[in-house]
């Protein structure tokens, strides 16, 4: 993985680089920050950087907005680019599966784990990795044997490079019984050994692992990078990429799950939603059947439901103001349903919509119940637009 592959995070990317060549660099780093924002992504190539024998400079006119990068041809980065240097150690949340039914440890995993990256080229997280091991619900940890492979793994000699580098990857993820060992290698770290850890979840580390470690701290990729790498990669109209990137709050593996949703489903499911809504005093049981539909989606799909539902409303605004709006609506039903909708959202219930919105949307993130917590959205909602 080389820097030039992750999306934005041009600023971290270049203080990264600073703090390898000033020879500043900490023994133990934690990148903290959502998966989607490339965290991890952000640790691999930054591993490959530290590990390249041929580094590339640049002054800074670059259009890639780097100040340097790994060659990416080199020995080494070619073997970090498959994630078969032998100096590269990879620890990460695993459980019993199908195959390895006991005693199981991220080394078993290696190669499955290796190809997962390489498929989703670094933007991993939870979910996805736990559908990889085909084991659904069942959630991860890292383990004693873990622990112990640490350990055991960097108090041998280095091969190739002078760091051994230990990624740990959701490292909120250790167990507790797991821990001593892994504080005791923090705290008499071996020599020329780099820890990167891990985290979307950094309130869930231990606090004194946490404070033998520097922080990292990954910010959501911004708007307009995160925009303009879905263009490339999909081919996408501007319009639709910043759409898609601001309702992903720029995490592209939440961008990535918006897409595939089709818009004319939202847009169908909006439509159905709101004119329910409207006769939220007689059509309970309708309104019920309409929130169980939703609520077989997953919950990400919920949030983006109703961000994408926030969106529509705020086109309706804006024809409501009489100015310019986008074609969200897709087609001439979508346009028809604007045009008639549009006399019910205004100024003074718009705030309170969005108020609405944003309370749902962080109680599912809070893994409330859906089911109320939509029901009771459509209650208020049609409250609202019929101006009680
Ligand atoms: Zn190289």
């Amino acid at each position: 993985m080389q820097f030039a592959r992750i999306i934005g995070q041009r600023k971290l990317i270049n203080s990264l680089v600073d703090m390898a060549m000033s020879g500043r660099v900490s023994h133990a780093q934690l990148f903290s920050g959502s998966y989607g924002s490339g965290s991890f992504a952000l640790a691999l190539a930054y591993a490959q950087f530290i590990a390249c024998e041929n580094k590339q400079f640049y002054d800074g006119t670059d259009k890639s907005g780097l100040k340097a990068d790994s060659c990416g041809k080199c020995p080494s980065c070619i073997k970090y680019s498959r994630l078969i240097h032998p100096d590269l150690h990879l620890v990460f949340p695993n459980t019993t599966t199908k195959k390895i039914d006991s005693k199981n440890e991220s080394l078993l995993f290696r190669e499955q784990f290796t190809q997962y990256v390489l498929e989703r080229n670094a933007y991993i997280d939870l979910p996805s990795w736990y559908e990889a091991l085909g084991v659904d619900n069942k959630q991860g940890l890292i383990n004693v044997r873990d622990a112990a492979y640490i350990v055991k793994a960097l108090s041998m000699k280095t091969y190739e490079s002078k760091y051994k580098i230990m990624i740990i990857w959701a490292c909120d993820k250790l167990y507790h019984e797991a821990a001593p060992n892994l504080l005791k290698i923090l705290e008499e770290p071996y020599e020329n050994t780099l820890f990167l850890l891990v985290s979307d979840n950094i309130g869930n580390i231990l606090g004194t692992i946490r404070s033998r470690t520097q922080l990292v701290k990954v910010l959501p990729i911004a708007e307009e990078d995160l925009a303009g790498h879905l263009q490339e990669e999909f081919a996408m109209e501007k319009d639709e990429a910043l759409m898609i990137s601001r309702q992903a709050g720029g995490d592209y593996i939440k961008a990535l799950e918006y897409k595939d949703r089709s818009k004319a489903e939202f847009v169908a499911c909006f439509m159905q939603w709101t004119r329910l809504a409207f006769q939220y005093r007689r059509k309970a049981g309708e309104i019920s059947a309409f929130v169980e539909r939703i609520c077989k989606w997953g919950r990400e799909e919920q949030k983006s439901f109703l961000s994408y539902s926030l969106e529509l409303f705020r086109q309706c605004m804006h024809t409501t103001l009489g100015l310019e709006t986008g074609m969200y609506f897709l087609d001439e039903e979508g346009e028809e349903f604007r045009r008639n909708f549009s006399r019910f959202v205004n100024e003074t219930n718009i705030g309170e919509i969005y108020r609405l919105f944003e309370r749902s949307q962080y109680n599912i993130q809070r893994n409330a119940s859906s089911k109320m917590v939509l029901f009771d959205l459509t209650l208020q909602m049609g409250r609202l637009l019929s101006g009680k």
